[in-house]
């Protein structure tokens, strides 16, 4: 609400009604618009330094943090690096020489690494996060790497452990059992047929009913009676081995049988073309008769093992 203003005049002694020229009112306002236009200015021009300096603060903050959080990274990624280059070496310098595999050479394991380092061209503007990126992506494909070694380690020891377990390794007649052993592989004088002829194995004489063992897994391949090896057992290890265990009292699996090392597969004999009671134990390898005496490793000492060698070389002596 417009309010008059009033003004005293000393000439007329009373309180008159006061007038404003248009002009005093024009200038009044330029001054008040000027003054309002320099207020507005001022505290734009202050806002934007006050909010330059927060942004400006806030950013710096941001820096630090990232800096900080970027350096942890680096840390993580450099251990992880050192881990990885352990496994590397485990997989080429243990695992790979015990089971008798090629290590993997360097280009194998870096092919295609060129092919995978496919950096984005905006990161490329950033030589820093290029680099570490380029890093991660190497590490990414020598772990896929590694894992696929280990993956194929894995089916190897499977398969060596299956080997391990088929291949003879083991005395058809315990120790305990055994009266003598006649090392005798070779050209021999049969005892029986009074001829020289190939003593394809070896003899272990024990007592009648003595327990025979399998002397390592593997499927029977025949059990049955012949004339020169009475009752007989035969038992494929595959990975080309082959036993044969004859003149047995008595056996006690049948063709197609599956067998672990060391189960009871019959008893000692005097069966077939034989001239007393004892195992004839053969080892076969690829269809070719090798020396048995080479496959009792899990029952001798090395000093037993030599003093059997020993002995083999003098003995000339079969029961069959
Ligand atoms: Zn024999």
């Amino acid at each position: 609400m417009f309010k008059q203003r009033y003004t005293y005049n000393p000439e007329t002694c009373h309180y008159e009604p006061h007038f404003v020229s248009g002009k005093k009112v024009r200038n009044r306002l330029m001054v008040l618009m000027l003054f309002s236009f320099l207020l507005a200015s001022g505290c734009y021009y202050f806002y934007l330094q006050t909010g330059e300096a927060i942004d400006l603060v806030q950013l710096k903050q941001s820096n630090r943090r990232l800096k900080s959080q970027w350096a942890l990274l680096q840390d993580e990624m450099k251990q992880q690096k050192t881990e990885l280059q352990k496994f590397i070496a485990e997989d080429d310098q243990l695992y790979r020489p015990i089971l008798e595999a090629d290590s993997l050479a360097k280009t194998e394991r870096l092919a295609g690494v060129g092919g995978t380092l496919r950096i984005p061209e905006e990161v490329k503007a950033y030589p820093i996060i290029e680099h570490s990126l380029a890093n991660a992506l190497q590490m990414k494909h020598e772990l896929t790497v590694e894992y696929e070694s280990f993956e194929q380690l894995q089916k190897l020891v499977n398969t060596k452990t299956k080997q391990w377990a088929s291949r003879p390794a083991i005395q058809p007649i315990d120790n305990q059992d055994l009266v003598f052993l006649y090392g005798t592989f070779g050209m021999r004088l049969n005892p029986v047929l009074g001829i020289y002829r190939l003593h394809k194995g070896l003899d272990f004489k024990a007592k009648t009913g003595t327990p025979i063992y399998a002397t390592g897994d593997g499927e029977v391949l025949d059990a049955y009676y012949s004339d020169s090896y009475g009752n007989v057992v035969y038992i494929n290890h595959g990975f080309g081995f082959e036993t044969r265990y004859a003149h047995m009292v008595r056996f006690i699996v049948n063709k197609g049988e599956k067998v672990k090392r060391g189960q009871v597969i019959g008893y000692v004999g005097n069966t077939g073309t034989s001239a007393g009671e004892h195992l004839h134990y053969e080892v076969l390898y690829r269809g070719q008769h090798i020396n048995p005496i080479h496959f009792f490793q899990r029952d001798l000492s090395n000093q037993e093992y030599q003093k059997l060698l020993e002995l083999a070389k003098n003995n000339n002596t079969t029961l069959d």
